[in-house]
């Protein structure tokens, strides 16, 4: 459909559905129970073919789940990943932070096999888990061995626990307000709240999103983003690195007019055509996340139908804005 492909910049390892921790809401719905996880020769594989056919590719995220639950293997990948010149990170709920002198060593060892950015994830629901204490330690071992640190805090608008308690917990605040630890508030999505009855500000431009990683799950399937819903969402699903190769489920992204059109202009700008073709009240607030609203958008037969009915009047602006993001980017 388009004469030249958006590169990747990100490899995202989604290394193991098993976490240490069990939230509530979680997107990909980990737990402690939950087995399966990459084995170390698969994760080198999808190194070697990201090395191979996808050189514009710099950087190597391994998350999950609780990429640390991989013990020794997390320690050899990352090595195997640093050696092939990708920047590492790791993205963990700290519970391995059970003080800061453990916390440094554990650090320690991730940083000399070649880790070069830790991000941590906490919140109210998160907190039911891993003790707000452990994000600390966490941080403050990072400082000390001069690695960069973001702490992404789960927020709804209910949140009690924010960016403001951490930014003013005075064990911490210094190195938030020096940069030498990026505190911010993410987007959580209380799946179990389907439809909220109040108003959110919510991204209405494109999906930053697609086309700019390639993230694979435990199971071995390439997914078009790292979205909050996109594991529920066969549509998303690009399918097996193991029938086809990574570079041939990437590309073929580019074929499918959706992804371009979420791309392009957006979940919401694409709800607002869906609205007005059925003749219903644009009701775009009452989703949480423009993911949620994506979701419900590529879920539902009708609107794929009513889509397919009218793909000629759409694809012009979606192929004229695609070339002039395209070139904006070259
Ligand atoms: S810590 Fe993260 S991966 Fe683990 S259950 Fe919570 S949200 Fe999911
Ligand atoms: S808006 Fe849709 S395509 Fe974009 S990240 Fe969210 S779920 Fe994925």
């Amino acid at each position: 459909m388009i004469s030249k492909i958006i590169e990747p910049k990100i490899l995202s390892l989604i290394t193991t559905e098993k976490c240490t921790a069990a939230c509530h809401n979680c997107c990909f719905q980990c737990s402690p129970r939950l087995k399966q996880r990459m084995s170390l020769e698969d994760m080198k594989f999808l190194i070697d073919e990201v090395i191979k056919d996808f050189p514009m590719i710099l950087a190597c995220v391994f998350t999950g789940g609780e990429c640390t639950t991989l013990g020794t293997d997390l320690h050899q990948i990352i090595n195997y990943a640093a050696i092939n010149n990708l920047k590492c990170r790791i993205v963990t709920n700290g519970h391995w932070a059970v003080s800061e002198s453990r916390a440094l060593l554990f650090l320690k060892q991730l940083k000399d096999a070649g880790l070069h950015e830790l991000n941590l994830s906490t919140g109210d629901e998160h907190q039911k888990w891993i003790p707000y204490d452990r994000i600390v330690y966490a941080c403050q071992a990072a400082v000390k061995l001069e690695m960069f640190v973001a702490v992404n805090i789960e927020s709804t608008p209910e949140s009690k626990f924010t960016s403001v308690s951490m930014k003013s917990d005075d064990r911490i605040s210094r190195e938030i307000m020096l940069g030498k630890v990026v505190v911010k508030d993410s987007l959580w999505i209380d799946f179990d709240k389907e439809h909220l009855d109040r108003t959110l500000e919510m991204n209405d431009g494109p999906c930053i999103n697609l086309f700019n990683t390639i993230s694979v799950s435990p199971d071995g399937h390439l997914q078009a983003c790292c979205g909050l819903t996109c594991k529920n969402s066969i549509y998303l699903d690009l399918g097996s690195y193991r029938k086809h190769s990574l570079r041939q489920l990437y590309i073929e992204q580019f074929d499918d007019l959706m992804k371009l059109w979420l791309y392009t202009h957006g979940p919401k700008k694409i709800y607002s055509f869906l609205c007005e073709k059925k003749g219903v009240a644009n009701e775009s607030y009452r989703y949480p996340h423009i993911c949620s609203m994506c979701h419900h958008i590529l879920e539902n037969k009708e609107n794929m139908d009513i889509i397919k009915a009218n793909i000629s009047s759409i694809i012009p602006s979606v192929m004229l804005k695609y070339q002039f993001i395209n070139n904006l980017k070259t």
